[in-house]
């Protein structure tokens, strides 16, 4: 089966225990403001512009079927990035490597066989392979046969999830999982329902779902300053720990700006452009207050 993913990252430490690969996979139904891989959201490959690149040599404008780009009267360069179909004709025209597909379709075999280069790593540190995204529950059956395919090599799986899979489907999935990292992103229910998209009982439900399933879980907190780092945040993480005794830990994530440039790379508009990265001592101040005995 194929699916569609971004990266692979290979020697990543922070995505469940030991040493790990982490597979990209593309696609996410929600739209958190701080997303830091914006190029995960779609599910399709999709295309990049690199303006700091361009010579303005017009190659693009030549070879593309849908005229997505092209320059006005005053030379003002434009990227019409809803009409590209991914057909990869301007990627290969431009000769300032300004221009670049995200993205690809692999054989879930294929990944495997490319997570399995670092076995050793993993045995040896108490590792395996993390799915991550984008949300890697949109891609259910692929996902599912990853799953299937990373346990009959014998690996710990891990997934990184928002928590919006129904339960039904999900406990389809836990007999293939290790543990999950489970997002706790806000407590405020309008905050969460404007800046992540989606009512917060659903991804309660998923806790509770989790908890009853004694599934081990890492209960992941995007701290993203001025928005969540408030008091009723952090009592409510504390109080997910006290309540289900199969969260492990709860890990703050502090807010960073990696991702705000690739925003307008793919003809998207970053809303948090103000906020600065959090600092090591916000970051553990976070997790301190999360780490305070109820
Ligand atoms: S990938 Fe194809 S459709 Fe998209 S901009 Fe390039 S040439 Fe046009
Ligand atoms: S082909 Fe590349 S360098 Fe030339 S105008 Fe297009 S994006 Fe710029």
């Amino acid at each position: 089966m194929k699916g569609t993913i971004f990266d692979i990252q290979r020697f990543c430490l922070d995505d469940g225990p030991g040493i790990r690969t982490t597979v990209f996979l593309k696609g996410c139904m929600l739209r958190c403001a701080w997303c830091h891989n914006p190029e995960s959201l779609s599910d399709k490959v999709q295309l990049a512009y690199y303006e700091n690149k361009c010579v303005r040599c017009g190659k693009c404008r030549e070879v593309c079927p849908n005229g997505v780009h092209s320059f006005t009267e005053d030379g003002i360069r434009q990227v019409h990035f809803s009409s590209c179909v991914a057909c990869g004709n301007c990627v290969r025209a431009c000769p300032a490597d300004a221009l670049a597909l995200l993205g690809r379709s692999m054989e879930a075999s294929d990944v495997i066989d490319q997570v399995m280069k670092d076995e050793a790593y993993y045995r040896h540190s108490g590792g395996g392979v993390t799915f991550s995204g984008g949300e890697p529950t949109m891609q259910f059956a692929f996902l599912k046969e990853l799953l299937q395919l990373a346990k009959a090599k014998g690996l710990h799986t891990c997934i990184e999830t928002n928590g919006c899979l129904a339960p039904a489907r999900m406990k389809e999935l836990l007999p293939l999982l290790d543990l999950v990292l489970l997002d706790y992103k806000m407590t405020d229910e309008d905050m969460h329902k404007r800046y992540v998209g989606i009512d917060r009982s659903v991804v309660l439900a998923t806790f509770a779902f989790m908890g009853e399933e004694k599934q081990p879980v890492v209960l992941r907190a995007p701290i993203i300053p001025g928005l969540n780092d408030n008091e009723e945040h952090f009592a409510a993480i504390r109080a997910l720990k006290a309540k289900y005794p199969n969260i492990l830990r709860a890990q703050v994530m502090p807010y960073h700006t990696i991702g705000k440039g690739k925003y307008g790379e793919i003809g998207m508009d970053y809303t948090l452009s103000s906020l600065e990265n959090a600092t090591e001592t916000q970051r553990a101040a976070w997790q301190a207050r999360v780490d305070t005995e109820e």
